[in-house]
């Protein structure tokens, strides 16, 4: 196996297969092409992968059909026997945590530390919590009218092509293979083109524990490309997708205008993490900083409209942004380092030109704004203060470091305000009153809420949005219901 040594901290890297998996075999794509992969520490070249297209999705598409066949190993096999696999899978992922994070820390440039101990740990979690259900989904006995027995079987939705973003690529890829692995599906999977390597890695490992052939196929490669042949492929029976909103209505738009393929969609979102002035302050401010800048802001559910009550807005802003100027910034590979680059030179100019459209508007600058340091895409953490609601960077998904200050004065004016967004992803309310938390957490239109904490993930919890945040639900038996189909059987006794 190749390695590399990833600059500038001189780290030690194996790379996986830069192939397509295809049908159980590792191919080059039909057309020959390759692209690269960039450290975005550096800016760097990591190494350059094969670039499947719709040739490629077709054969993947043929090898995940015959696996789904009624006669396939596949779906011969017993339930408790795919949980074995999964749990199998979670185990060679735990022999290779090390290298895991090594992996996903080079391609995204996100802390090691944070890759190893949050990346790698809920994905390994996330495999071994499906790997439990895979012999507990079941369906009922139906009392129907007459003289007949009525049952339901959940049975797998068939060929499921999934589709994953960049900022958390191990995690995304064991929440789309987890259920659909455990209900017995077959997936043809396109990692992000930022972020193919740890994808890859995972497939091999796939290939260790023993899934049958065509089982789980891999292709990196690009959107408009690789990723739109599976959203109108006529024999792909679901689309899951995590990305941008804009993407997802594409999505959609193909499923509709093909073969009414099921939709399961994780989109964008503008988070309102509202703080009210009873909270426990230190907890308050450090928990708005985690919530806004973890993953070096590139997160879906980022708390990116943090609501301060007017009473305490001063203290709040003056000490987040203290907290902001203390973030260390720097190689992924440090272990003292709390943010990395941001994943590419193109989502580095768009965070860039957001922070330049809050200095037009006249939101008023209480830290950071600049690029840091001179090379790769690293952002100084950034704080705005008294930014408006209909200013650009309160409206529109950031998806980088960069926090808005807004004050408020009362409960039903900030819920209002909360849900003024086509977005309804996630929130957060920060407070010691629980008439306050329970107001917040009824009255805020989102799908997950967090009280006195943020992005506190569990395999068990379900994750999704309301509105355009997207369509069902990741994780738990919630997610697990999107990749079954309900069959009624109905027998004349
Ligand atoms: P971002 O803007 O954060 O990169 P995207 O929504 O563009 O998010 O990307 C998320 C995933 O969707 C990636 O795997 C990307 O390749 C894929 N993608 C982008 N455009 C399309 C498209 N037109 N059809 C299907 N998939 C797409």
């Amino acid at each position: 196996m190749a390695t590399v040594v990833a600059s500038p901290s001189q780290t030690q890297v194996t790379l996986p297969s830069t192939k397509l998996l295809i049908n159980g075999q590792w191919v080059e794509a039909v057309s020959g092409r390759r692209f690269d992969t960039i450290n975005p520490a550096t800016g760097e070249t990591i190494c350059n992968v094969a670039e499947a297209d719709e040739a490629d999705v077709n054969l993947a598409v043929k090898a995940a059909r015959a696996a789904f066949h009624t006669k396939a190993p596949w779906r011969r096999m017993s339930a408790s026997e795919r949980g074995k696999l999964l749990n199998k899978l979670a185990d060679l992922m735990e022999k290779d945590a090390d290298n895991l994070a090594r992996l996903e820390s080079l391609d995204n440039g996100k802390p090691y530390t944070i890759a190893k101990a949050a990346d790698v740990a809920l994905s390994i979690a996330c495999y071994r919590y499906y790997a439990g259900w895979a012999d507990k989904v079941q369906g009922k006995t139906i009392p129907v009218n007459g003289d007949y027995f009525c049952y339901t079987r959940h049975e797998p939705v068939g060929v499921v092509g999934q589709i994953i973003p960049w900022n958390f690529p191990l995690l995304m890829q064991a929440w789309k293979l987890g259920p659909a692995l455990a209900t017995g599906n077959t997936v043809v999977m396109k990692p992000a083109e930022q972020t193919p390597l740890s994808a890859l890695r995972v497939s091999e490992l796939i290939q260790e524990a023993g899934f049958p052939d065509g089982v789980v196929n891999m292709l990196p490669g690009y959107g408009p490309t690789a990723g739109a042949a599976i959203s109108r492929h006529m024999d792909i029976d679901k689309v899951a997708f995590t990305g941008s909103t804009e993407v997802g209505h594409l999505i959609m738009q193909a499923a509709a205008e093909t073969n009414l393929k099921r939709v399961t969609l994780e989109l964008g979102g503008k988070s309102p993490n509202i703080i009210f002035a009873d909270a426990d302050m230190d907890a308050a401010i450090e928990g708005a900083h985690f919530a806004l800048f973890f993953n070096q802001g590139q997160c879906c559910c980022a708390g990116s409209r943090v609501f301060v009550e007017e009473k305490a807005y001063d203290e709040f802003v003056e000490r987040s942004a203290a907290r902001a100027k203390k973030r260390k910034v720097g190689d992924p590979f440090d272990r003292r380092t709390e943010q990395g680059p941001q994943v590419d030179d193109a989502q580095f100019h768009k965070v860039m030109s957001y922070i330049d459209s809050g200095v037009k508007d006249g939101a008023r600058l209480v830290a950071g704004g600049e690029r840091h340091g001179d090379q790769g895409y690293f952002i100084q953490p950034t704080v705005f203060a008294d930014v408006q609601d209909n200013m650009k960077i309160a409206e529109e998904e950031i998806f980088g470091p960069v926090m808005s200050i807004i004050k408020f004065k009362d409960m039903d004016e900030v819920i209002d305000r909360a849900n003024r967004t086509m977005y309804g992803l996630a929130a957060g309310v920060w407070t010691r009153d629980i008439g306050k938390a329970l107001a917040i957490s009824n009255g805020v239109r989102a799908g997950t809420v967090w009280v006195n904490c943020y992005d506190v993930f569990d395999a068990a919890a379900p994750f999704g949005g309301f509105k355009q945040s997207g369509i069902g639900r990741e994780l738990g038996e919630y997610g697990l219901q999107q990749y079954t189909e309900v069959k009624t059987v109905t027998m004349k006794l």
